[in-house]
């Protein structure tokens, strides 16, 4: 069903061309994980909604790949957290930008009028309308990258001091965590120089993962001492161990 979704996807437009072979690599991985989070996963997952909750500005910034695979579940983390969503992609263009906010438009609608996750309390409808889908006219950039790909927006990734970015590309991570920021990843390789330059790494399948953070983010705890290179040596481990599943 992932696949198909990616598929009608790429032939609406909504892709860069190498969605497909990212969505790849992400697949190899998930077979060696078992396809289902692994408990350092679920770990970061608790830490990534606590930080969220306790940030200032946080923004959840989303490619092509997450809003089709994640969109819906991703809007609901928005809402409860109260931030923006910036569509925000590396092959920057207007058209898939224009596509990808008409369609996370789409799904807020969808959301608003859907049942509020289990635990919420107060007007689900008018809190999923209010979250603001920024990227379309980005006002500042990245220090520290160049071309199309340095573009972001003020209100969103600009101002943020938590950013939650599911499958990005190393060199962004990296610029963004120089820029003092908390990055709090998903990336199903664990040694993705994404992976291994976060803050907080969940290496979980994106829709798995925020579906969790869903649940998460309605009874979030405080952050802590978070180790992330205990949480990717674990991954690897379970996918040394992957035998085991034979
Ligand atoms: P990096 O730039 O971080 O070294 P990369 O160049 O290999 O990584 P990118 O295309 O920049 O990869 O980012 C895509 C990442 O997303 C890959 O590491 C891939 O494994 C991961 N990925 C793809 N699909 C999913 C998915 N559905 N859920 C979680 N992660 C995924
Ligand atoms: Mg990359």
């Amino acid at each position: 069903m992932a696949r198909q979704k990616m598929v009608e996807a790429a032939s609406m437009g909504l892709l860069a061309e190498s969605a497909m072979i990212a969505h790849g690599r992400g697949e190899a991985y998930d077979y060696l994980l078992g396809e289902k989070t692994i408990g350092s996963a679920s770990l970061a997952i608790s830490e990534a909604a606590a930080r969220l909750s306790k940030a200032k500005n946080p923004v959840i910034s989303v490619n092509g790949n997450t809003v089709v695979l994640a969109g819906r579940d991703l809007i609901r983390l928005a809402a409860i957290i109260g931030c923006p969503i910036e569509v925000n992609i590396y092959y920057r263009t207007e058209e898939r930008i224009r596509g990808l906010l008409s369609l996370l438009d789409e799904q807020r609608e969808e959301v608003a009028s859907g049942t509020p996750p289990d635990g919420w309390i107060g007007d689900w409808r008018g809190c999923v309308l209010s979250v603001t889908i920024l990227g379309s006219d980005p006002d500042d950039s990245i220090d520290g990258l160049e071309g199309p790909r340095s573009l972001c927006c003020a209100d969103g990734i600009g101002n943020a001091d938590v950013i939650l970015v599911p499958l990005e590309d190393g060199d962004r991570c990296e610029a963004l965590v120089s820029l003092g920021k908390q990055v709090l990843v998903i990336d199903l390789n664990p040694l993705s120089r994404t992976a291994r330059k976060a803050t907080v790494t969940i290496v979980d399948e994106v829709s798995r993962a925020a579906e969790e953070l869903v649940k998460s983010a309605l009874e979030a705890g405080s952050p802590t001492e978070w180790d992330n290179e205990w949480c990717l040596k674990d991954a690897l481990s379970v996918i040394s161990d992957a035998g085991s599943l034979i």
